[in-house]
């Protein structure tokens, strides 16, 4: 028997694991991927979106243009409810530039669903900005450990309602020296949520994340093809 397939603009098939139409996403998600041109997962994305979809917390292995970010946006837009005005995901980043980037991806692939609102907390702005872009309501809050903590002491962002943390270039964060401050986050983040680590290097990063070490679920490994395998992976806890 062989594997159902799809056809791509330039008439190539995609394999059925391979179409994002496979995964159960939000039909205004999936229209507005096909509208973006995103016709086919890339490795990552398929090694990571069925597990992380599922709720499994992930440990996820993606270098930098492998298509990582909607990896976990997908996950987490396909969970938000716009019509609850509180910051339901955090995404830690180890540079503005990063952060930045990860903010405009996420822009993009929410702007078929209702006014989500997406707010980038770094250094180097003042904190009055950022308090009043807040004050208007987040859903997603993308931003370097530093500021978040400092927006968590002054009590000026509240995660009660964060239901996914996604740590990106976790190793990176690492090597910056931001392990206290992730975990200092961490413990801010209700108990009850998910939590979804990527970085360039594995195992390293996973043992020593803070938010890795505070999963305690069990870990189980995902199959992955053999293209999956060349460039990235991804593992649950
Ligand atoms: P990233 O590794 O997340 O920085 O993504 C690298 C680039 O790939 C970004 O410009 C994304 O918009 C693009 N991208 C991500 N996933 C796909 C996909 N499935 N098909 C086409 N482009 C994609």
């Amino acid at each position: 028997m062989t594997a159902s397939t799809s056809g791509t603009p330039d008439g190539a098939a995609i394999p059925a694991s391979r179409r994002f139409s496979s995964l159960p996403l939000n039909p205004a998600l999936l229209d507005n991927l096909q509208q973006l041109g995103y016709t086919e997962m890339t490795p990552i994305q398929a090694a990571a979106l069925p597990l992380a979809l599922s709720g499994k917390d992930l440990i996820a292995q993606a270098q930098t243009g492998s298509g990582k970010t909607a990896a976990f946006a997908l996950t987490l837009l396909d969970r938000l409810n716009p019509r609850r005005f509180a910051v339901q995901a955090l995404v830690l980043c180890p540079t503005r530039e990063l952060a930045d980037q990860v903010t405009v991806e996420l822009r993009r692939l929410a702007r078929a669903q209702d006014n989500i609102k997406v707010v980038t907390l770094c250094g180097g702005v003042p904190l009055r900005m950022q308090n009043a872009s807040l004050e208007h309501g987040a859903h997603i809050v993308v931003g370097t450990p530093g500021r978040i903590m400092d927006h968590l002491a002054r009590g000026t962002l509240d995660l009660e309602a964060l239901n996914t943390l996604v740590l990106d270039e976790a190793d990176r964060m690492l090597d910056m020296g931001f392990f206290d401050d992730i975990a200092t986050v961490v413990r801010q983040c209700p108990m009850q949520r998910q939590t979804l680590l990527f970085s360039a290097t594995y195992p390293e990063a996973s043992t020593r994340s803070p938010a890795s070490s505070c999963a305690s679920r069990s870990r189980s490994r995902c199959r992955r093809s053999s293209a999956a395998r060349r460039s990235s992976s991804a593992s649950t806890k």
